[in-house]
């Protein structure tokens, strides 16, 4: 250590005279005195090592050359700051993306934080079952719901469309195998391999047919003695074009019950309503699945569903049955926050509100002129707030679904583009991410652009106030 160094470090304050520092003990006064402590030691081994390290610039000193109490005092505040500040925040997604798996997906509505916040706030029946004073079943809440929804004769709710799945095979398929086409072994946003989760349950997977196309002669061919399933999986987030053919799910439905073989379908997205007259093509529906005769269906519930992180099986009483009695089944289970968030959620489907009431639904199928309409409200906004230094102009954007869902349709948007006359777009971005709240929002050498889209009419004031804030 040089002499330098050694002077810097006798004027860094001790641990106690910080803990007496005026500003310190008012701002901390109801905080336990172990993580203050904490956040002083913090402070003053990082100072040290900087000083050690060499790293003098930005270090708290005053006039004299050495440290500054005060100085540090509000840095131990800052560290405990960020400590206190919850990690999982609000953001504001502009991105236009509508499932943006980055981002939490599908946003609850309003009924469904009602029934969370109501039913989180107090006991309730999770497992009581009111009428007979008797043990009930968290399995019980959605059932007959889910079933008069999608046809299906018996449901089954679990953490995810993965664990849905996992369930599934480990349930009906260990140690035997399950018959996939080869144009079907997704993978789904990094984690999900349905090779991999194959192996996880114990099941073996037998491939038919190649990449582009699969006939039903393939699986006929495959079936053997150790088949115990034969699974369809939706290709949710790329498609295959050309000289293709792949089977259908009428198709496959009767080959199961000819051979006697149960068969599956991972749908991923959870559709329940057609959306072709929003120009959101055929994507296949859960009822639509279920009426095919498949057996079991699996979907997500934070994807087109709208609702909050599920994964739900439908079909057959006697599988699903076979699923609720598997001892995966109480490690895969949900708990009341989401049975809540996801009754609310479905309840939306029933009494044909769902447009209005479901933020993903209302983002996906909401006209491009309300969308613009959003647009020149947030551009209005912003001009209100700043005067100079930045040009805000509406221009055409185009929005994604999103979440693996989808992935061919674009849909048409507008989106408020910023230039800021003394910031680079990059810069600008990166203030807008980094504010609070951060607002996400997409980019080019053009400009930063704000989709308006995936913004709310209830977020244009707020999402103006964070653009003032990031302009110089
Ligand atoms: C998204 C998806 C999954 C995984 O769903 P999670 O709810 O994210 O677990 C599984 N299968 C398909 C076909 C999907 O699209």
């Amino acid at each position: 250590m040089d002499d330098s160094a050694r002077t810097l470090l006798q004027t860094l304050p001790k641990v106690d005279r910080l803990l007496e520092n005026s500003a310190l003990v008012r701002e901390t006064a109801d905080l336990p005195r172990s993580l203050v402590v904490e956040a002083v030691r913090e402070e003053l081994d990082t100072l040290r090592a900087r000083v050690l390290g060499g790293h003098h610039e930005g270090l708290p000193l005053g006039h004299n050359g050495g440290f500054d109490a005060d100085a540090v005092a509000r840095r131990v505040l800052a560290r405990l700051e960020s400590w206190l500040r919850p990690s999982l925040r609000r953001v504001y997604n502009a991105t236009g993306v509508v499932l943006h798996t980055n981002l939490g997906r599908a946003p609850l509505g309003a009924v469904a934080i009602e029934r969370v916040a109501e039913v989180a706030s107090g006991y309730c029946n999770l497992e009581y079952d009111i009428d007979r004073r008797a043990r009930g079943s968290r399995h019980a809440h959605l059932e007959s719901l889910l079933c008069r929804l999608t046809g299906a004769e018996a449901a089954l709710v679990v953490n995810n469309c993965a664990a849905a799945v996992l369930l599934l095979l480990a349930a009906l398929a260990r140690g035997r195998e399950v018959i996939v086409s080869r144009g079907e072994l997704i993978e789904i946003g990094g984690s999900f391999r349905l090779p991999d989760v194959m192996e996880a349950s114990g099941a073996a997977l037998r491939e038919v047919g190649t990449t582009n196309r699969t006939r039903l002669s393939d699986y006929e061919a495959a079936i053997g003695e150790s088949t115990a399933l034969l699974l369809k999986a939706h290709r949710s987030n790329f498609a295959v074009v050309g000289f293709t053919e792949e089977v259908s799910g009428e198709d496959l439905a009767r080959l199961g019950r000819r051979a006697r073989i149960p068969t599956a379908e991972d749908l991923g997205s959870g559709l329940m309503v057609d959306l072709g007259e929003y120009g959101l093509g055929a994507a296949p529906t859960v009822p639509g699945v279920v009426a095919s005769g498949i057996d079991l269906v699996t979907f997500s519930g934070d994807k087109l569903l709208g609702g909050p992180q599920a994964g739900v099986i439908v079909g057959r009483a006697e599988l699903v049955g076979m699923l609720r009695r598997h001892p995966l089944a109480r490690a895969l289970r949900v708990g009341k926050l989401t049975l809540a968030a996801l009754e609310a959620t479905l309840l939306r489907y029933l009494d044909g509100s769902w447009r209005q009431a479901l933020p993903a639904l209302r983002a996906l199928t909401e006209p491009v002129d309300a969308v613009g309409r959003r647009a020149t409200a947030l551009r209005h906004a912003i001009a209100q707030q700043v005067h100079e230094g930045l040009e805000a102009t509406v221009v055409p954007s185009e929005g994604r679904v999103g979440g693996g869902a989808l992935p061919l349709v674009e849909l048409p948007s507008r989106a408020v583009r910023l230039r800021a006359h003394r910031t680079k777009p990059e810069e600008l971005e990166r203030r807008l991410r980094r504010g609070r709240p951060p607002v996400i929002a997409r980019i080019d050498e053009e400009g930063v652009y704000l989709d308006c889209r995936t913004l709310a009419d209830d977020d244009v004031e707020a999402v103006a106030a964070a653009v003032a804030r990031c302009v110089d």
